[in-house]
């Protein structure tokens, strides 16, 4: 049995990178830790106490009053967000407002640095996935797996526009691409900790992967691991 690691998981927007974490975590008895998620919620406090977001000072204020944590729905077993004790896991998801802010939010230095802390925190004791834009990169540097997923933009935004639509939100294909695009672009040109592959990462395109084939070949990897660790 492999001692308990960190798995870190990158790329671009609705690539995803959630479904493959959740599941790993699921199968592996890990923690799982959604950064996209914290940055989301964050933003929501932003906007709902109308913090000028283009002000990083305003911003860097307002952040010792964000309290960012999980919790697990006991029937579903799905895991939600928790901002300042209140559970916004839809609201962060669905809010248009959210998915065009986050990517100026998640620029700012003081933000990563207050919420790079805390998922720092989280990983201590290993046994964590972590899915993200810079978790292999500057979170976890030191990861024993790190995976960067791709897949074609059109395919990812017609899974996301598939996802929104569950959720009763109406949206058109060209809406969601076009926000997918531009935050891929502020996300990947940012000055701080911008989305790139780490060195050592595996790269993955599940353009044309079934979840379950993804799975089995992360699994693999996993395997792997364990069989050069003996
Ligand atoms: O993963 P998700 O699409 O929910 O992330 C929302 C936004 O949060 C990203 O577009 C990015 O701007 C930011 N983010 C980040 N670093 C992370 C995770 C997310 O900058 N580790």
């Amino acid at each position: 049995m492999l001692a308990p690691i960190i798995i870190a998981i990158d790329g671009y927007s609705s690539c995803g990178k959630s479904t493959l974490a959740i599941q790993l975590a699921e199968r592996l008895s890990y923690k799982y830790v959604d950064t996209g998620a914290m940055y989301r919620a964050l933003t929501l406090y932003l906007l709902k106490n109308q913090i000028d977001i283009h002000h990083p000072d305003m911003v860097a204020e307002a952040l010792s009053n964000i309290q960012i944590s999980f919790g697990l729905n006991e029937i579903t077993q799905k895991q939600y967000t928790i901002l300042n004790g209140e559970n916004v896991e839809d609201e962060i998801r669905i809010n248009p407002r959210v998915a065009s802010a986050v990517s100026v939010v998640s620029a700012q230095s003081e933000v990563r640095k207050f919420l790079v802390n805390q998922q720092q925190a989280f990983g201590a004791t290993k046994g964590i996935v972590m899915d993200g834009r810079d978790i292999g990169t500057v979170v976890f540097p030191n990861a024993e797996l790190k995976l960067f997923i791709t897949a074609e933009p059109m395919i990812r935004a017609q899974r996301r526009l598939d996802e929104l639509q569950e959720k009763g939100q109406h949206t058109t294909l060209e809406e969601v691409l076009a926000n997918l695009q531009k935050r891929d672009l502020m996300d990947t040109t940012r000055a701080d900790s911008p989305l790139l592959k780490a060195a050592d990462a595996i790269e993955i395109d599940n353009s044309y992967l079934s979840r379950q084939d993804q799975l089995n070949k992360v699994l693999q990897l996993v395997k792997n691991l364990n069989q050069n660790a003996q």
